[in-house]
């Protein structure tokens, strides 16, 4: 297991927020017909996240038709105007894009699973052609989460609070199951707690799932809108029901070890739509 995750590893160049010089707060907002190193950082930037662009540090009318695209895809105001939000987007996505080099025997499904994203995501962010012929040596972007996911979390990464006070026994991502011994997803986190710890609401919203979910115990599912839902396993008591409206705070239920658990904790996990992502990046 250790080597197959070595040589991923291996394989992959975080591509790290170095050459943004322009990028500060009180940075000037570039627009059309702007010039200058700010601009240059700017299409670099573009660069780094797979568009086609020549760096010539001159804000035309490719570097606009980008940055519209890019806001469009990411919910705001297509301006074409990079401004504060826009940066934040863009940081942001430069931040969850990893440079990839295609190995032998890789697929786009596999590749998708293996950083939480779509077949269509990658295959989009690439502009692949045909996305089922993949060549070894081949270097691609993956991005790790859609704009439009990336810019509702600009939003949503106030929202949530912490559900319960304890460490972190076992973090989001690829793990050996700590009973079945089997390599799996974890869609959540694990917070330790003391049996009877009051697990409160991440965020407002209304319970469409509160009762026993198999493996994860008395379980609860918050509905916060916007296709995000925050869940709650292994409780040992649940303190509402489907229906219910709750606020941030407010405490749902008592920490337990039901379901497939070796030891009382919380299970909390944060969808969108139905994609898990880690929860530590939404809270703060
Ligand atoms: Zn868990």
């Amino acid at each position: 297991m250790r080597i197959v995750l070595g040589a991923v590893i291996t394989c992959l160049v975080f591509i790290t927020p170095s050459s943004m010089p322009g990028f500060t707060v009180d940075a000037r907002d570039l627009q059309n017909g702007m010039r200058g190193s700010d601009v240059r950082a700017l299409q670099e930037l573009l660069v780094d996240l797979g568009y086609d662009l020549t760096v010539d540090g001159i804000f035309g009318r490719k570097t606009e038709a980008l940055v519209k695209q890019i806001q469009q895809q990411a919910g705001i105001v297509p301006d074409g105007i990079v401004g504060a939000k826009t940066n934040e987007i863009l940081t942001l996505l430069k931040e969850r894009v990893v440079s990839y080099t295609i190995k032998s025997g890789d697929n786009l499904t596999k590749l998708a699973n293996q950083y939480g994203t779509t077949v269509s995501q990658i295959a989009d962010f690439n502009a692949l052609p045909n996305p089922d012929r993949l060549l070894p040596g081949q270097q691609i972007l993956i991005p790790t989460s859609s704009l439009a996911v990336v810019s509702s979390g600009l939003m949503y990464r106030q929202m949530f609070s912490w559900p319960v006070k304890g460490s972190i026994s076992s973090g989001y991502g690829w793990r050996i199951h700590p009973i079945t011994k089997v390599r799996h997803f974890h869609g959540g986190i694990d917070i330790a707690a003391p049996q009877g710890t009051a697990v409160r609401a991440g965020a407002g919203g209304k319970v469409i799932r509160a009762g026993r979910m198999g493996n994860y115990g008395l379980g609860i599912v918050i509905d916060h809108g916007n296709g995000y839902t925050s869940w709650y396993g292994h409780n040992s008591k649940l303190l509402v029901r489907v229906g219910d409206l709750v606020q941030r705070g407010q405490t749902i239920a008592q920490v337990g070890s039901t379901g497939l658990a070796t030891g009382p904790h919380l299970d909390f996990r944060i969808k969108i739509k139905d994609q898990t992502v880690d929860p530590l990046e939404w809270l703060p």
